[in-house]
């Protein structure tokens, strides 16, 4: 692969492909931990039936291990306040509940890293309102990103998208990314825009994980004793949803969605650069 510079990786349109197959391995994933997700099952199960699905297609799972300490799953699951980097374990959900679930694999060297945010059974309609801004607000960002724009389009796009749908709290503290050979690289992508901070230039080739990460109230946040689970500060209750994706000459191809994002991103005006 060439470098750019010394701090972005850019992928050849082969090593996308191949990046696309660690993204599909991540979104189909996903798709079966959204539907296992039910009351009375622990985050735990959750957590086994990902092992095991990413293992049996040839993946492996990349959060397991992962950091200091090691992180001790294969996803992360975080439940109502908890925003981001929860430890599966011996939770039982229960009906109310909102679970923040991210999942990353690795298929031949390379990086596919997404999140989903699932109610489960009956939640308040602010709940389902901020599920539904944060997902909008992750398509606004990558419909955002054109090839000699900047990555900071993708995090004004995100901030507008959440701001202009009502009093929501965007997490600065935590970010999108870089990826590739590895899970985090550079750039960061911020979810709020910062006045003269434009970010590098996209290009084609590179590869980036978004991923807002929103709150009914304080953006400030907390990380518990296990050194790992990030809550809301206020105690409100956070969505999280993430894709890994690039843009082509062709338009926008988002590595970790089943479609590709076509369906989304043709309902947003973008053109669709998969294949
Ligand atoms: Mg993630
Ligand atoms: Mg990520």
């Amino acid at each position: 692969m060439g470098l750019l510079d010394r701090h972005l990786e850019i992928k050849t349109p082969e090593q996308i492909g191949l990046m696309r197959r660690a993204g599909l391995l991540v979104g189909e994933t996903l798709d079966l931990l959204g539907a296992a997700a039910k009351a009375g099952v622990t985050t735990g199960e959750l957590d086994a039936l990902a092992e095991d699905n990413i293992r049996s297609h040839g993946g492996v799972p990349s959060f397991l291990n992962y950091g200091h300490p090691p992180f001790p799953g294969t996803i992360c699951a975080s439940v109502n306040d908890e925003v981001v980097h929860g430890i599966p374990g011996s939770r039982v959900l229960v009906d109310g509940d909102v679970i923040s679930i991210d999942c990353g694999a690795i298929v031949d060297g390379w990086h596919g890293d997404a999140a989903i945010t699932v109610a489960i059974g009956d939640v308040a309609p602010e709940v389902t309102e901020l599920m539904r801004v944060t997902e909008e607000a992750l398509w606004a960002g990558m419909a955002a990103a054109r090839l000699s724009g900047r990555v900071s389009d993708i995090s004004r796009a995100v901030e507008t998208t959440v701001r202009s749908q009502g009093d929501y709290g965007i997490l600065e503290d935590y970010v999108g990314h870089g990826i590739g050979t590895e899970m985090h690289m550079a750039p960061n992508v911020p979810n709020v825009a910062h006045r003269g901070e434009r970010g590098p230039k996209l290009v084609p080739g590179l590869a980036l994980a978004v991923e807002p990460m929103v709150t009914l109230g304080s953006s400030e946040t907390d990380v518990l004793d296990d050194d790992w689970t990030v809550v809301t500060a206020d105690g409100s209750l956070a969505a999280h949803f993430e894709h890994t994706f690039t843009v082509t000459p062709d338009g926008a191809w988002v590595l970790t969605a089943l479609d590709g994002g076509e369906e989304r991103l043709t309902a947003l005006g973008v053109p669709f650069g998969g294949r």
